[in-house]
């Protein structure tokens, strides 16, 4: 009986791996004619400056809506783009992608709103990493000075020496350096003090729970405290309510990103939101 039974369960791991499988087939062969078709879009969220209410910046994050089987998350597709290879080109894409925004934000007189743009680890790794995004920058005429770079604390953990001579010459080179998800990885604070940072993202899983757990709270608070000691700025990710941005205030959180301000929106939306933004400060409501 128990015999019987093992057997059935196989059979239904082996249905579900199956179907697994076949989506993961099906996602790849169409992610490949997707980047083909540069059939992707980028959204953008505003990160709120705690200190002085201005919008210091937005995060630029991919979208893929596919024909077929509709809107797949990013969550899904970038470790299958990283899994075949693929987010090498895609994230060549997703460069050019912004950089068409910057230009297109230039001729309505927006020149200096900065960007953030999510490095994968396996495209940071290549060896033509630093001269193949200055082309595309080049080629569109953008401004290092103009973007972030976030990497993942696993993506600098991989081998220390050459990363930080690689985030050195970013930096050289005018870009800010992100740590993101902070908290999700291993490294200690102390640790980071090896890198060249501009600004530790404090992961959303933190945020989550800062006004009910007391744990989640003294977590926060001396991420916060250590990383200004080490001349960091603090972006909270994922604040989704006015209690989690007070209590992130009285914390001396520096920067805020949430749905509680905005979610990501389409590069329309965020210049309706940059000027409804204006017209609330001006009228002393926000
Ligand atoms: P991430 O870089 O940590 O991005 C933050 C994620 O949290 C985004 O999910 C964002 O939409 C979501 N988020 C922001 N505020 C809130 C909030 O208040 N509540 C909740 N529940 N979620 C919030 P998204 O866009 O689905 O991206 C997920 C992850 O996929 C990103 O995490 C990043 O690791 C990766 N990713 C997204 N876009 C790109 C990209 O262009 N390139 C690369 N390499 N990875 C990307
Ligand atoms: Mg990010
Ligand atoms: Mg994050
Ligand atoms: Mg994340």
């Amino acid at each position: 009986f128990a015999k019987q039974n093992g057997r059935n369960q196989y059979a239904f791991y082996f249905e579900e791996l199956k179907r697994d499988s076949k989506r993961q087939l099906f996602l790849e062969a169409e992610l490949r004619k997707g980047i083909q078709a540069k059939d992707f879009n980028i959204y953008y969220q505003p990160k709120i400056s705690l200190d002085t209410n201005e919008i210091v910046g937005v995060e630029a994050l991919v979208r893929w809506q596919n024909d077929q089987i509709g809107v797949v998350s990013p969550g899904e597709f970038i470790p299958l783009a990283e899994d075949t290879g693929l987010i090498i080109p895609l994230s060549e894409l997703i460069f050019e992608k912004v950089c068409l925004d910057i230009l297109e934000w230039r001729t309505l007189g927006l020149n200096n709103l900065n960007v953030s743009i999510n490095i994968a680890s396996l495209h940071f790794q290549q060896d033509n990493f630093i001269e193949r995004i200055n082309e595309i920058l080049m080629q569109y005429n953008c401004s290092p000075q103009q973007l972030e770079l976030e990497l993942t604390e696993r993506t600098i953990m991989k081998d220390s020496e050459s990363i930080i001579t690689k985030l050195i010459k970013l930096k050289n080179m005018g870009f800010k350096i992100s740590i993101d998800d902070f908290g999700t990885g291993y490294s200690s604070l102390s640790y980071l003090n090896r890198f060249p940072l501009n600004y530790l993202k404090i992961d959303r899983s933190f945020i989550q729970h800062i006004t009910s757990l007391k744990d989640k709270q003294a977590i926060v608070e001396s991420i916060i405290l250590m990383s200004h000691r080490l001349q960091l700025k603090v972006i909270a990710e994922g604040v989704e309510s006015k209690e989690q941005v007070k209590i992130l205030k009285e914390m001396n959180c520096d920067i805020i990103q949430g749905y509680y301000y905005s979610k990501p929106v389409p590069s329309k939306g965020l210049m309706d939101f940059l000027e409804l933004w204006e017209i609330l400060k001006q009228e002393g409501k926000q």
